[in-house]
């Protein structure tokens, strides 16, 4: 509950951070786009001002000259161009007079700026004009192309010729803005971007490190419980047993005695199995699993096993196929280990089944592997689960449910022992589908 609360607002102070990331950068950038259009914007103003100077209207004249013709033929005679509207005209015709443009790169080369831009000419309004009548035909209402967003204004100009008046403006709109934005503010960005990164890392691990850390707390209480458990059963028992040993009628009772002392006998064997598999559990940890191989005679002993398992199950025992696709009739692993393996894998597959069980036991071989293959038609494990189940102490879900005895270390051992053998352990299975345990040991 704690961590859970101390999750989410580490979760929450993160998102905040994110916010005061993006913020901050926003207003930067606003910033240096002000600074941006204030220098650039003062630079082009001032460049229209020595065209025009420099220009000493020549060009401009002339072209007003053509546009005045062009405005008495639409007022008076049918122009050849009547298709396209006298705004469109005076526009191309404007457009097309590249001196400025051409005079503005210059100017902002000089300056020592790059002069990447595009220039935009933007009709407002647009009169034709007589003495005495004035005919609107184009205002900034109907749209011819216009500058986009964030360009900046060169000059507004106004011109009134005998047949026409005009206003327009001159725009310009760097193509890098953006990108030289962008540049001036490298330093903060990467810094930010860093610093945001770094911070996730460490709360993604960290996360990570506590989520193990609870889990593995969890196991550790578990194991505990389920060890105590286990260790209870047989002492009671032998309790029991042994206070019965005390009363006299039972002493004379000879076959009591026996029954009696010969439970005493197990019960003590049970424990001392159980403490053996706990200590070990260091020995194990220091990876001091020391194996001992033979030559085996595989299906011999394979079959001897499963029969010793079947009777040791008594009228709880499954039904166990054996099939053997075997080419050389021996093996070399260390047999006693090799033995528990196929207890661990048997016996669970009794465990966590549903009666009838019924299990198949698959021996292959190929060029360098003997192959075991252990299936069983029990519940089956989860993807999730299998991520787990060859951990220590892990124990699934429904071991717990279903109050499976088990300390959650046989599938553990399993593991060690191949990998002592340097063979590898695969399970296949799907949660309801029975699940399939694969062991390869090399020849
Ligand atoms: P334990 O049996 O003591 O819990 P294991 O290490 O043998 O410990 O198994 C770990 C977990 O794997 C079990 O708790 C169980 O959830 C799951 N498991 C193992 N074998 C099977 C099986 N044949 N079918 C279904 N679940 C299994």
């Amino acid at each position: 509950m704690k961590n859970r609360i101390l999750i989410w607002l580490s979760a929450f102070a993160l998102l905040v951070l994110v916010g005061v990331q993006y913020i901050f950068i926003t207003q930067t950038y606003h910033t240096k786009q002000e600074q941006f259009d204030s220098k650039f914007g003062t630079l082009v103003r001032q460049g229209m001002i020595a065209f025009n100077e420099y220009d000493v209207h020549f060009g401009l004249d002339s072209v007003l000259f053509l546009l005045d013709n062009l405005a008495l033929d639409y007022l008076y005679a049918a122009p050849d161009t009547t298709s396209s509207p006298p705004a469109v005209e005076f526009h191309k015709i404007l457009r097309n007079f590249r001196e400025p443009e051409i005079f503005l790169r210059e100017y902002i080369r000089r300056a020592g700026e790059e002069p990447a831009f595009t220039y935009y000419l933007q009709i407002n309004e647009l009169y034709l004009t007589d003495i005495g009548s004035e005919q609107q035909v184009y205002s900034d209402s109907l749209l011819l192309p216009i500058a986009p967003e964030g360009a900046l204004l060169a000059g507004s100009y106004e011109q009134v010729r005998n047949f026409f008046r005009i206003s327009y403006d001159i725009y310009i709109s760097f193509n890098n803005r953006s990108k030289m934005i962008l540049n001036e503010m490298w330093l903060i960005l990467s810094l930010a971007i860093l610093t945001l990164l770094f911070v996730f890392v460490i709360f993604f691990l960290t996360l990570r490190n506590m989520l193990v850390q609870t889990r593995l707390s969890e196991m550790k209480t578990d194991f505990i419980n389920n060890m105590t458990h286990e260790l209870k059963t047989p002492l009671s028992t032998i309790s029991v047993a042994s206070s019965a040993l005390g009363d006299r009628t039972i002493i004379q009772q000879e076959e009591k005695v026996e029954e009696l002392s010969g439970l005493i006998k197990r019960q003590n064997k049970h424990l001392s199995e159980l403490i053996d598999r706990i200590l070990d559990i260091h020995i194990w940890e220091r990876d001091e699993v020391r194996i001992k191989i033979t030559d085996n005679q595989t299906e011999k002993w394979m079959r001897q096993l499963v029969n010793g398992f079947k009777l040791e199950q008594g009228n709880k025992a499954p039904s166990i196929d054996l099939e053997f696709n075997l080419e050389s009739k021996t093996h070399r692993f260390d047999e006693v280990h090799m033995s528990t393996v196929m207890n661990n894998l048997l016996s669970n597959a009794v465990k966590y089944g549903h009666p009838p069980v019924r299990i198949n036991v698959v021996l292959d071989e190929t060029a360098e592997h003997l192959v075991v293959t252990v299936s069983d038609n029990g519940p089956g494990i989860s993807r999730e689960e299998q991520k787990h189940i060859f951990e220590k102490f892990y124990r699934g879900r429904e071991s717990k449910k279903r109050v499976i005895k088990g300390l959650g270390l046989g599938l553990y051992y399993v593991r060690q022992i191949i990998e002592a053998h340097q063979g590898t352990i695969s399970l296949h299975s799907s949660h309801g589908k029975g699940s399939a345990f694969t062991i390869k040991i090399p020849k």
